[in-house]
């Protein structure tokens, strides 16, 4: 493994790019827009300046990180030399299924395919291509820099030698895997989202206010953050579009997302990327201030 091509550089591609490149791996970031390159690279600059100034880097690991990476718009380009591609594009099921048919031509016939997908199954992904068995679920957390843990997930015709690959390669950059099998929202998401939906209903039934749930959640229950607070964080349209996977994948009434949710999303109150959720966001992130609609 030396040639790393990542597909999409958004939140999670350029923590997934940084990550190996500074672990010495050569990458190739690849996205459909020069605009998103050109801020993923000043994210991981940025990134990388704070790892400095913390003194856990040094000035020739910030140089060497950035000069391991170069990007393309090219996918062709990108994945011609790949021993590994990790697909972190849009969520959504007819472009990643379009992305894997068209890697599968492109990247050489040996190299891994792995999806960073949270939701999406990695049997179907392997369907759409002629190498099942080179493709797995590598699901890095946000943010991918910091956060240590990476959710392998293996799907139907995954091979137990590309998982051992993987598992092995995880390690070598520093993280730390947890091996999961291919059900709808693996272990991360099969838990964590009716945790929050859980926590959605107790506002709604009246049982306790947002402060209250997340003060709760973290003082009784030593979570950094409250359900709701994360909920804002992730996105309630993302929480929203993952419970259906659950609810659909299943076909079991428990992960039905609470009708408070849906609201809010239809109304476009989405977290922090729309300024309100649970909190208002609008003075930033720093200050919890509860939603006006919840005081
Ligand atoms: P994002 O919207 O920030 O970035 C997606 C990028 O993909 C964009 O820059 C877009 O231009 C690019 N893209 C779209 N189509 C493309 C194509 N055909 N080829 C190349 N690039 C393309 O999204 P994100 O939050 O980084 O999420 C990416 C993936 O990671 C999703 O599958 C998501 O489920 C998963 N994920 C996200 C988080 C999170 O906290 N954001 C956590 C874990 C996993």
């Amino acid at each position: 493994m030396k040639n790393i091509a990542v597909i999409g550089s958004g939140t999670m591609g350029n923590g997934i790019a940084h990550v190996f490149a500074q672990n010495g791996y050569n990458v190739a970031l690849v996205d459909i827009s020069e605009k998103a390159l050109e801020k993923a690279i000043a994210t991981i600059t940025k990134n990388l300046d704070r790892q400095l100034a913390k003194e856990r880097i040094s000035e020739d690991d910030k140089s060497n990180t950035l000069a391991n990476i170069t990007t393309y718009t090219d996918t062709a380009e990108g994945v011609k030399d790949a021993d590994l591609v990790v697909e972190a594009a849009t969520e959504n099921k007819e472009l990643k299924f379009k992305i894997f048919k068209n890697l599968d031509e492109l990247a050489p016939a040996n190299a891994i395919l792995a999806s960073n997908t949270s939701s999406i199954s990695i049997t179907e992904l392997a369907a759409q291509t002629g190498r099942p068995e080179k493709v797995i679920g590598m699901h890095f957390m946000n943010p991918v820099p910091v956060m240590k843990l990476v959710e392998i997930i293996n799907g139907y015709s995954t091979s137990k030698e590309v998982t051992k690959t993987i598992d092995q390669l995880s390690k070598d950059i520093g993280k730390v895997p947890a091996m999961a099998n291919d059900y709808p929202g693996f272990i991360a998401n099969r838990i964590l989202m009716p945790m929050i939906n859980e926590a959605i209903w107790t506002l709604h039934e009246g049982v306790g206010g947002v402060e209250e749930i997340d003060t709760v959640m973290k003082l009784g229950m030593a979570h950094p953050m409250g359900p709701l607070q994360l909920a804002d964080f992730i996105g309630l349209d993302v929480c929203y579009a993952i419970l259906n996977v659950l609810y659909d994948g299943f076909g079991n009434p428990k992960y039905a997302p609470c009708p408070l949710l849906v609201n809010m999303v239809n109304a476009g109150k989405k977290g922090v990327k729309s300024g309100e959720g649970f909190y208002s966001w609008g003075h930033g992130t720093k200050d919890l201030i509860v939603s006006d609609s919840f005081k």
